[in-house]
């Protein structure tokens, strides 16, 4: 199906994504003289910071996830497409998406990518079956299904060695959203199922968070670090530096230390928050413009956050390289009401050569440990424990998408910090077993090609690898 054009047009802005870049893209076209079409995989925006309080039971879905097009129901001039960008055509300026099997092109005159990033496994993916990321609402409710799975199975357990394996959970990569979920999983071990089992005793779980680098949170650094690193290990979660996971099975992992010996840890239950790979999108982009893509398989874009040759087509977010820029919200709405900007200029007659570059305004970054306790840096101010803690609660709460997500979150937290209930700790069988399942189904087509669907950004380019501190982990996995 190709969208309908009626003359005479309006120029067509066509955004890939509803994160906080196509998002936040798309909203500053609010007020132009353009017809904006957001295509995107998902019916939702998601707020990825918070889908550690989902894994762990603290949010519901509908906190952190709007749907996208209640979010732009005022906004006239945007249209939401459900689909699977496959095909970008950047000679024809179309977009190719799919749904199910309907395919839908839609034309543009300028183009904004935004499809993020997924988890990287540095070229293993075979571990994503036992050592499921976080990045999207199916992997945070399946962790909730998993963490909580492993406490139910260590009642019904009478074998020692199967409950300790059982209690013992992994979190690989200690970069923000490693060490916030370790946090969690620890308070919900220590604080809110205490005294729930008969059999087990939860308060006794081991929760192991694991590094190759020498420090957790190592873009923080120094102080930072070390108080993260204090309030972990009062929680009772096991720091593991200088630890690289070389192989994940159903019952453990195996860990190579600095000095080459190896040793295994038995636990059923581990979370991947190590590594991202850019969107396959980018390859694409960069084999018809002659970009160039990193490591990570970010696009190389000029200073105006275009491709060469291509000034209608910008790349934002988690996909592009500038910089060094880090891969942070903020960085992606800006990137996304920068191109905004520049194109309601080219429509006035701006020329796209005489572009001021992208100047990204850093208003600082933060990570919650535990309940009252975070580390946050601006600038050079560095906050920690309840103070850091306020800070962060303001600033997600300020960037939540909608007031009644905000208004429900705060709700939520309220339960969640004052009280030892949470509000989400429902979990079925099938946010466990069905990502696997359908891995095994599309695996089972005659094409046998996984990367449609859900999992296209996941597996990504396999020999993709981010140095270590380069996502929001910071791990690498070696073998
Ligand atoms: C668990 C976690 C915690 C984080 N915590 C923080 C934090 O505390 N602070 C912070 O600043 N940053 C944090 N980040 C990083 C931040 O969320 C990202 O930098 C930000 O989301 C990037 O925005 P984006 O628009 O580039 O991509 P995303 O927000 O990932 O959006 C990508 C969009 O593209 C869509 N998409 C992908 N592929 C396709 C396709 N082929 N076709 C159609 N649509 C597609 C996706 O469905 C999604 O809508 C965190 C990330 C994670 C995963």
């Amino acid at each position: 199906m190709s969208v309908e054009q009626t003359e005479p047009r309006r120029h067509r802005v066509v955004v890939i994504g509803s994160g906080f870049g196509g998002l936040f893209g798309t909203q500053a076209l609010a007020r132009a003289d353009v017809d904006v079409t957001l295509v995107a995989r998902t019916t939702h925006h998601l707020f990825q910071p918070l889908l550690y309080q989902v894994a762990t039971g603290i949010l519901s879905v509908g906190d952190i996830a709007p749907a996208t097009r209640m979010v732009l129901r005022k906004q006239k001039n945007a249209q939401v497409l459900l689909g699977d960008v496959e095909r970008i055509d950047l000679e024809n300026r179309t977009v190719t998406s799919r749904f199910l099997e309907r395919y839908t092109t839609t034309p543009f005159d300028s183009l904004i990518v935004a499809a993020g990033a997924g988890q990287s496994y540095f070229g293993n993916d075979q571990f994503a079956e036992f050592a499921p990321g976080m990045k999207t609402i199916d992997d945070a409710l399946e962790l909730r299904g998993r963490i909580l799975g492993a406490f139910e199975q260590a009642e019904l357990s009478h074998d020692h060695d199967e409950r300790a394996r059982l209690l013992t959970f992994v979190v690989v990569g200690a970069g923000p959203t490693g060490v916030e979920l370790a946090g969690q999983i620890a308070e919900l071990s220590r604080r809110t199922l205490k005294g729930t089992f008969r059999n087990i005793d939860p308060t006794e779980a081991r929760v192991v968070l694991l590094d190759g680098a020498s420090d957790v949170l190592p873009v923080y650094g120094g102080k930072l670090s070390r108080k993260a690193r204090n309030t972990l290990e009062r929680l009772g979660v096991e720091i593991q530096l200088g630890a690289m996971v070389t192989d994940v099975d159903a019952d453990g992992l195996v860990v190579k230390e600095k000095d080459g010996s190896q040793r295994r840890i038995e636990s059923q239950c581990k979370v991947w928050s190590a590594g991202v790979s850019a969107s396959p999108l980018g390859k694409q982009l960069a084999e018809q413009s002659g970009a160039q893509v990193d490591r990570a398989g970010r696009v190389e874009v000029l200073p105006d956050l275009t491709l060469p040759g291509h000034p209608n087509v910008f790349v934002i977010g988690d996909m592009m390289s500038l910089n060094k820029l880090p891969g942070l919200a903020q960085v992606a709405m800006q990137g996304g009401k920068y191109a905004a900007r520049q194109i309601i200029a080219s429509l006035d007659g701006a020329d796209p050569t005489h572009r001021e570059p992208f100047k990204y305004f850093d208003k600082g970054s933060m990570a919650t440990i535990s309940r009252f306790s975070a580390v946050a840096k601006v600038g050079k101010l560095e906050i920690s424990g309840f103070l850091g803690w306020v800070a962060w609660l303001f600033i997600h709460l300020l960037y939540l998408v909608g007031f009644s997500s905000k208004l429900s979150t705060l709700l939520s937290w309220a339960q969640a910090f004052f009280s030892t209930g949470r509000n989400e700790m429902a979990a079925t069988e099938q946010q466990v077993f069905a990502r696997i399942a359908l891995e095994h189904m599309r695996a089972d087509e005659p094409d046998g090609d996984s990367q449609n669907g859900e999992s296209a950004t996941k597996d990504g380019d396999r020999s993709a690898q981010a140095p270590a501190g380069q996502g929001r982990g910071g791990t690498q996995a070696a073998g």
